[in-house]
């Protein structure tokens, strides 16, 4: 199986060549050269568990890896979730399923892609000899994820920026409270821009990259993709066999990369009766899929924070898919966005529908599911409870643990959600390294702690 990119003008990849690049050298995102199908491999896949099924998943992704070392590879990654189910679907009344994605070690979704990415570098790091450093930004979620899924780890460091003060206190700690001599958790003055920006200006340096091995940890890499179709395949084989065609996922969506796992998954055979793509009030997803227009606009910090985006990195793959799997085309339309202008792309196909919620609304949800279902929802999850979801088979994929995010649930509900791992995390220092937001100052200290 090889890799191109969405632009067209980088030479195919292999699975761990697309893996260790993250983005494709011509800026575009990979995809597989041809989908392959999964419909023949579903009935023999019934009967495995999580970390089985993710390991028969990937032998198809990336034969390169022989099928033992996926089968230890995903069994170590998904050994760490709380529950043997790992993504357990909860069923709350006659049509509404919940997806819970919740139980990693950092309580959010990006745990099933990044358990397994940190496994990688470090098979990467075995076989190569050579150590990397991975440096990221993060709002929150990715950074403590990626962080969970490398701490620890021989010949590997990893340097995850945040904008100081703008990440939930619980998300700092789960970065700062590691205890871990190869994590470095630095804020940084400003928006979570600022700390991307510093971030996209120290790849800039090619001279760097390879004096300190540095590798990409963001939202865009292949493999993340890929881990995270797995659950939908999980999903829709514990659902009853004659609502399987009809269930619709409910993705609450921000950089568009969970619900584009999905969607693959549906063209590669998987039948599933749609995606709805939830969005808060950063709703340019919300409006192209239901206006086919495509327009940034000003991010607007909201109770679900790590959906607060208007640039949604994985829409790319998606516009391949649009645009006739046309390079050409995805270069045009992406110069066009990239100057700002308003593009008008064709609405999209059936089978996707989207729904938008603000902040009054998300706590008014928060509170309508407790009493309806006693079940507790997080601000994100929240915002695939809307009306919507009611008169058909609905599968709502919670993305983070209400106790990520107590402030807002007590203000719903009167109750505070509380985790262990969370409790905790409240007794242990933070190390924290602040670091001006200056590029030199960020390349400085990546050079100062290689060993
Ligand atoms: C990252 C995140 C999302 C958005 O996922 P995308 O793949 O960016 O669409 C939603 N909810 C939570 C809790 C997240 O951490």
């Amino acid at each position: 199986m090889k890799y191109v990119s969405t632009r067209g003008e980088s030479r195919p990849h292999s699975f761990e060549e697309a893996v260790e690049a993250g983005l494709a050298p011509d800026g575009g995102l990979f995809l597989p050269e041809t989908l392959p199908s999964l419909r023949e491999h579903l009935p023999r896949w019934q009967g495995l568990s999580y970390a089985e099924l993710a390991a028969e998943f990937f032998g198809i992704f990336g034969p390169e890896i022989p099928a033992a070392e996926w089968r230890q590879l995903a069994a170590e990654a998904y050994a760490r979730f709380d529950r043997p189910e790992v993504a357990p679907l909860r069923q709350l009344d006659e049509q509404t399923y919940v997806l819970e994605l919740f139980h990693g070690p950092t309580l959010a979704f990006k745990d099933f892609a990044l358990q397994l990415l940190g496994l990688l570098y470090k098979r990467q790091v075995l076989r190569s000899g050579r150590s990397i450093s991975v440096l990221g930004a993060t709002s929150g979620d990715t950074g403590s994820a990626a962080i969970h899924g490398c701490m620890g780890q021989e010949g590997i460091r990893i340097f995850i920026l945040y904008p100081d003060g703008r990440v939930a206190p619980l998300q700092e700690r789960q970065m700062a409270c590691t205890g871990a001599d190869n994590v470095f958790a630095i804020p940084v003055p400003g928006t979570f821009d600022d700390a991307q920006r510093l971030v996209k200006e120290a790849f800039g340096d090619k001279a760097f990259i390879e004096s300190c091995g540095l590798s990409a940890v963001n939202s865009i890499n292949i493999a993340r993709v890929l881990a995270q179709c797995v659950y939908y395949v999980w999903a829709w084989m514990r659902l009853p066999e004659d609502r399987r065609e009809e269930a619709e996922f409910v993705v609450p969506t921000g950089n568009f990369g969970n619900v584009l796992a999905g969607w693959l998954a549906q063209r590669m055979g998987l039948p599933v009766g749609g995606f709805r793509v939830a969005t808060n009030q950063n709703d340019i997803l919300y409006r192209y899929f239901t206006e086919g227009e495509y327009t940034p606009g000003p991010v607007v910090p909201s109770h679900a924070p790590s959906m607060d985006i208007q640039a949604a990195s994985n829409f790319e793959r998606f516009l391949y898919f649009q645009l006739g799997e046309d390079p050409a085309r995805v270069r045009q339309v992406m110069t066009q966005m990239r100057q700002g202008e308003a593009v008008a792309l064709e609405r999209p196909e059936d089978g996707l529908r989207a729904s938008r919620m603000d902040d009054a609304e998300i706590v008014a949800t928060i509170r309508r599911v407790h009493a309806e279902y006693d079940y507790l929802v997080d601000p994100h999850t929240a915002c695939g409870f809307t009306e919507m979801a009611r008169g058909r088979v609905s599968v709502v994929l919670a993305t983070a643990s209400p106790a990520k995010f107590p402030e807002v649930v007590v203000e719903a509900t009167g109750v505070t959600p509380t985790h262990p791992t969370l409790e905790a995390l409240k007794e242990l220092p933070l190390a924290r390294h602040p670091l001006p937001a200056e590029v030199a100052a960020v390349k400085d200290f990546v050079r100062n702690h290689q060993q």
